[in-house]
């Protein structure tokens, strides 16, 4: 086969040291890639044929294609193109030289860091990463130029090759892998399927394997927003992600200027098993895939995203530290954020009752996302959603506060325990005030940032302080009775001697509603202040401050002890002064045992004195 073609043999090394040993140890535990390496200058190949045919006319119209070939009996891995083909010249220079070189460099700058896994991509590697897994390497190539003859190119890894003249009919190149002992995993077609499946899936050439096509070449990120339907978007989210359910929303990324950026990004129905503190997106170059760790890439409030980023002109074999600080990726990050911004604003001005549905999934992010970002803030100030207690409906603030101030609200008022603070809503709703539910871990901190934000904003929880709202606006009784007291200093004094706590304050008002007796205040400045103690730690323990004691004067219930107190009914007087107490204490603090004993018994007592006696 071999007559008139002479057989060259040369070194591929440019310094005298041997690299391949430092290649084959090279990621060790990522040796597949090889193969995402070898496909990927393949489907190049291919590219450059495409290219050249255009600009050339050359008007071959072939179908393109990689095949991926299994050799049992000869333990070969093949990858085989029909793409722009090499001469033994360009085989001198890209191969000998060039790759070379890159592949040296590439050893050169990352050979002292200590986890490999922190490289990004492994790309510049290139068609060396074949010597990971095999004991000889060989090319066999035949190059579209009219003329060429076919080359036949060797290496087993040491830094001498072969490299001769051979027959050969397709134009193309086969790059055929004899695998070590120890590789022959890469001669099973799952095994292969299975790698093909994750670093080829999207790759815009049909690749062959056992006679089936492994990859879809039009993933949905290449195509355009508009021809795609939401089915579409849900279908392509169940092929990334099969046993999950549907996503909450997406967007599609499709940008070209300044930099090149596409990609469809999901946000997940959040589930128990599902890691928010880590990243989920897989990212692509040239819808080859690179990694699916690249937190960098996606701002930290919105990590729980999936999808697919295809970012081109991204730096890939560069390190985690480097790509965190890299100006094209804070680019990507801000991309991101904005696009996110924009679809919640989307959905909630599409339809209020769908956001909201979506919105317990997503609002931790959301105002993670405004205390972190302040373009994310200015963006969906107005279109956050709030919960209105007692309701189905949300509300945004702008349209809770146009509401408020026609009812004369000075604060936004919430409730962070619906069930606890059930009097004071009651209170609330007959004055048709609105409350919003604010009861996440993360809503204290939210809150004290909107007010931070925007000094007309001050949230006040319910059992605050009582707002003008709830009381009456008449005027206290000035009539004084015989000791020159009126009905106000009487209501305190007689509360103030019967429950004998020197630090209980004692209010007296008249509420609107004359079903409350009593209401414990709390004052929102204290409460947060021993909030915010208690988050710093045990160190400064603060006694809590007692809450403040509001007697309502309207209240049939206080009126009667006053009368009873006439009648000199101590007893009695001193029974529903504590009952009073305590119902009112009962909405903002656990009581402890002796304290809950005694309240039940009372209750009893009580109970009995209305029920008629028997007989
Ligand atoms: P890179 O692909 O990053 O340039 P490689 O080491 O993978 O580096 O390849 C070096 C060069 O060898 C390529 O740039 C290309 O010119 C050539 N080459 C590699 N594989 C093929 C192929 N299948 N067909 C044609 N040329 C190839």
């Amino acid at each position: 086969m071999t007559k008139n073609k002479s057989t060259e043999q040369g070194t591929i090394s440019i310094h005298s040291e041997n690299i391949f040993p430092i290649i084959k140890k090279w990621l060790y535990s990522e040796k597949e890639v090889f193969l995402r390496e070898l496909v990927s200058n393949a489907v190049d190949a291919i590219h450059k044929m495409q290219h050249v045919n255009l600009v050339e006319g050359l008007q071959i119209a072939d179908e393109y294609r990689v095949d991926v070939l299994l050799d049992k009996d000869n333990k070969t891995l093949t990858i085989k193109d029909n793409g722009i083909g090499m001469t033994a010249d360009e085989i001198r220079r890209y191969i000998n030289q060039i790759a070379f070189s890159s592949a040296e460099e590439f050893v050169e700058k990352f050979k002292d860091l200590e986890d490999k896994s922190q490289i990004i991509g492994h790309f510049g590697l290139g068609f060396y990463s074949a010597f990971m897994v095999s004991k000889k390497v060989e090319i066999r190539s035949l190059s579209y130029q009219t003329d060429a003859s076919g080359a036949h190119w060797s290496c087993d890894g040491s830094t001498s090759y072969e490299l001769a003249e051979v027959d050969k009919n397709e134009r193309g190149t086969e790059i055929i892998l004899n695998l070590d002992d120890d590789e022959l995993e890469f001669l099973e077609p799952v095994r292969v399927r299975e790698v093909l499946t994750k670093y080829c899936n999207f790759l815009p050439i049909a690749i062959h394997l056992d006679g089936d096509v492994v990859n879809d070449q039009n993933p949905l990120w290449t195509r355009m927003a508009s021809e795609l339907s939401d089915d579409d978007y849900k279908d392509f989210y169940r092929k990334l992600y099969p046993f999950s359910d549907d996503p909450l929303f997406w967007i599609h990324l499709n940008i070209d200027f300044p930099f090149n950026l596409k990609g469809i990004l999901y946000f997940p129905k959040l589930t128990t098993e599902f890691d928010v503190t880590k990243s989920h997106i897989k990212l692509f170059c040239n819808q080859v895939f690179v990694s699916d760790n690249c937190a960098e890439l996606i701002p930290e409030f919105l990590t729980p995203l999936q999808g697919c980023l295809d970012a081109p002109d991204l730096p890939l074999n560069v390190s985690r530290s480097y790509l965190q600080n890299d100006p094209q990726v804070r680019k990507i990050r801000d991309v991101i954020t904005s696009r996110v911004a924009g679809k919640l604003i989307e959905l909630d001005k599409l339809d209020r009752k769908a956001f909201s549905a979506i919105w317990a999934d997503i609002h931790t992010f959301v105002k993670f996302g405004m205390m972190r970002d302040d373009k994310f803030y200015e963006k969906l100030n107005d279109h956050m959603l709030f919960a209105l207690s007692g309701s189905d409906e949300w509300t945004t603030l702008p349209e809770y506060l146009e509401n408020s101030s026609a009812a004369k609200a000075t604060s936004i008022y919430y409730t962070n325990d619906e069930v606890a603070q059930a009097t004071y809503l009651k209170l609330f709703k007959a004055q048709g005030l609105d409350v919003l539910v604010l009861d996440d871990q993360i809503d204290s901190h939210f809150m004290q940032f909107l007010e931070m934000k925007n000094s007309e904003i001050h949230f006040a929880r319910v059992d605050a302080d009582v707002t003008e709202n709830l009381l009456e606006q008449t005027a206290a009784s000035d009539l004084v009775d015989d000791e020159g007291k009126t009905r106000d200093e009487r209501i305190t004094a007689l509360f103030k001697e019967t429950l004998q706590d020197e630090n209980l304050e004692i209010r007296v008002e008249r509420l609107k509603d004359e079903s409350v007796p009593a209401m414990a205040l709390f004052s929102e400045q204290d409460r947060r202040f021993q909030e915010m103690t208690r988050t710093l730690g045990k160190e400064i323990s603060i006694p809590d401050k007692a809450p403040s004691l509001l007697i309502n004067a309207s209240s049939p219930v206080v009126q009667n002890i006053l009368d009873l107190h006439a009648k000199q009914k101590t007893e009695d007087v001193e029974l529903l002064v504590a009952q009073v107490y305590d119902l009112a204490m009962l909405t903002c603090r656990a009581f402890d045992q002796e304290r809950m004993v005694r309240f039940l018994d009372r209750s009893n007592q009580l109970l009995a004195r209305v029920s008629p006696d028997e007989g």
